[in-house]
């Protein structure tokens, strides 16, 4: 069954989306057809096939009840001379490799057939968050990449922050950018949307209306009158953050939560509330938790 979740006072599904992954078409040891297979019986809801360099002709797979995104991932020459890993979502199954053009051109190319942009594994491609300020019209950013996480820098939550205080209102998508075995299932984006039509999702994603994570799960988020709150799957994290040096704990490994019903037994919790101050200084608000196993989910930011 759909899980539902109360997000910013709309009620919507959320959708299990991986959102980068390699097939045999390019460097991935599995056929599309088979990751199709392994994502939906794991219990996935939308997939995007991103080969680099190369569309896949997603319509004509047998894909069940996985929502297929054509897609691609792309690599122009970026700010300081780096490679780009980008994804493009939502392109026409004819779409010509870009990755030979300046990179904002060929991002614009991207969005001007319709699809989305996302910035793949930050971290892993040496990209600060100058170079990510210059790159305009993303959609979104990676902040967890299994795949990446073989060499230590699947996590690219510092530089999301960092462009975050800049300015550059990014939500982020958590992927496997599967290649082998190893990648699967460590990372994704739950989409929550009205519907699992390639409209409805890609209106999501457009919006910023999804979280990411690695297990644990968000089923309300909301930001009225000052006060952010949110209910969660059990969780012995819970930070509610925003620029610089401002954070507010709900709970933490080792200490009791707060509130003192849910601290009975552990100090894991399952919902949240507090004030943000009225500060000319904090520009977004975003929530991260952490479960027992060490997995994280993080929420889309919002502007206040
Ligand atoms: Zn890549
Ligand atoms: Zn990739």
């Amino acid at each position: 069954m759909t899980a539902k979740i109360s997000f910013y006072g709309r009620e919507l599904n959320t959708y299990r989306a991986n959102l980068h992954m390699h097939s045999t078409n390019s460097d991935g040891v599995y056929s599309l057809g088979e990751l199709i297979d392994l994502y939906g019986k794991e219990g996935y809801d939308v997939l995007a096939a991103t080969d680099h360099y190369r569309t896949n002709k997603v319509s004509e797979t047998d894909s069940g009840k996985l929502l297929m995104l054509s897609g691609m991932e792309f690599h122009p020459v970026g700010p300081r001379g780096l490679r780009l890993h980008l994804l493009a979502i939502n392109i026409p199954e004819d779409f010509e490799d870009p990755s030979s053009l300046p990179y904002q051109e060929a991002i614009d190319a991207v969005r001007a057939v319709g699809g989305e942009c996302i910035l793949a594994h930050p971290y892993w491609c040496g990209l600060n968050c100058s170079d990510i300020m210059q790159i305009k019209n993303l959609t979104a950013l990676e902040v967890y990449n299994s795949d990446t996480r073989f060499i230590g820098k699947g996590n690219s939550v510092q530089v999301w922050d960092n462009i975050l205080q800049l300015g550059y209102h990014l939500p982020a998508v958590a992927v496997d950018d599967t290649h082998r075995a190893r990648d699967f299932f460590g990372g994704w984006t739950m989409i929550c949307a009205g519907e699992k039509t390639v409209s409805s999702v890609m209106e999501a994603l457009k919006n910023g209306t999804y979280f990411a994570t690695q297990g644990p799960v968000f089923h309300k988020l909301n930001f009225e009158n000052n006060v952010f709150s949110v209910e969660c799957s059990p969780c012995e994290e819970l930070i509610v953050m925003s620029d610089c040096s401002f954070g507010i704990c709900g709970s933490m490994s080792g200490l009791k939560a707060q509130n003192p019903a849910e601290s009975k037994d552990s100090c894991e919790i399952t919902h949240f509330e507090t004030e943000i101050p009225d500060a000319p200084t904090l520009t977004y608000i975003r929530c991260q938790i952490k479960d027992k196993n060490g997995r994280y989910a993080w929420s889309a930011p919002v502007r206040i």
